[in-house]
């Protein structure tokens, strides 16, 4: 179990990258200040550390540190209190700190800080900018850059209520966390053999998978493998917005990007179960010509998708 954690670890740096794409780093050799578990959440707020700040430069980006005023502090507060119980219980044991970046090129990245360690302990880099961004606002930007719209006046558009966007980057970067923490998605592939029964990485993976990034052949769709969020995809049409979504509609993902891996479906599987079911916020993906809605999905009213609520019972759990 601790081999495959340390390999998944490997690949769980996580971004919502503005094109997209997951990144990776090379992890930092040793923690750069101490982790100090007594600390709350919302206090765990550092400069980013040096291995972030290297990464971003070997990249030819030159983010800078931003300082939290009063009012983005109380945000990322309020944030993490509404996280799930098991997200805030991982957290307190696994998240060394958190950090924000101005003119940083993608909206968050998780890091490992002590690889090979049976203790797993990591670092979250955010964008600060999402967090004067609604997450309706931040949503539909982020599904934008997938579509190419100069030929068509066609435009996607995420409604998702106008909660801070922070909070929804800050429940799938910390799903990532409890992944990598609690070992719940395999490693890269499906292990030989029999899987655990009622395990969720079993009943969550399983039949909506054939490997790590690669969907399970009912719900195989090339034109869904093309885009944009898939490494070596390509701008799409949004001529042909309508068509994307209507594969996403015969599967159990509940985005485009959740369609990506595995880890990827658990962290978008869990945010927007989190928004819709806990906190009461709409989601709804939609196609607009001018003020005309010409497309609507809702996926979480989909039978697919929602069948898999069952499985999200275990981040509920008070102890
Ligand atoms: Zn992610």
């Amino acid at each position: 179990m601790i081999v495959l954690r340390q390999l998944l670890l490997l690949l769980l740096v996580l971004t919502l990258s503005n094109g997209a794409r997951a990144q990776t780093t090379s992890p930092s050799k040793q923690p750069d200040f101490p982790f100090d578990s007594t600390t709350s959440l919302a206090a765990r707020v550092h400069p980013p550390t040096a291995t972030v700040l290297q990464l971003f430069r070997d990249a030819g980006m030159a983010p800078t540190e931003h300082s939290l005023t009063a009012a983005e502090q109380s945000k990322v507060a309020a944030a993490f209190a509404a996280l799930p119980p098991l997200h805030q219980r991982i957290l307190g044991s696994h998240l060394r700190s958190i950090s924000f970046l101005d003119n940083m090129p993608n909206t968050a990245l998780t890091s490992t800080v002590n690889p090979g360690e049976a203790h797993q302990l990591f670092d979250i880099s955010f964008r600060a900018e999402i967090l004067s961004q609604d997450v309706s606002e931040w949503l539909t930007w982020k599904e934008a850059t997938c579509f190419d719209t100069t030929q068509s006046s066609l435009r996607v558009a995420i409604q998702a209520g106008h909660l801070n966007a922070f909070l929804y980057v800050l429940l799938h970067e910390a799903t990532h966390v409890v992944d990598g923490a609690l070992g719940i998605t395999p490693n890269s592939a499906l292990p030989a053999g029999a899987f655990l029964i009622d395990s969720l990485a079993t009943n969550f993976v399983k039949g909506s998978w054939a490997g790590h990034s690669t969907v399970a052949a009912a719900y195989k769709s090339s034109l869904l493998d093309g885009i944009a969020f898939r490494r070596g995809g390509q701008l799409l049409s949004v001529t042909k917005a309508k068509e994307a979504y209507r594969a996403l509609e015969k599967t159990p993902f509940v985005s485009l990007y959740g369609r990506n891996s595995w880890n990827e479906d658990l962290a978008e599987y869990l945010t927007v179960y989190h928004f819709t079911q806990k906190l009461k916020q709409p989601f709804t993906i939609t196609i607009r010509d001018g003020n005309q809605n010409v497309y609507a999905y809702q996926p979480m009213k989909s039978r697919l998708v929602s069948r898999r609520f069952k499985y999200m019972s275990q981040f509920y759990r008070t102890s």
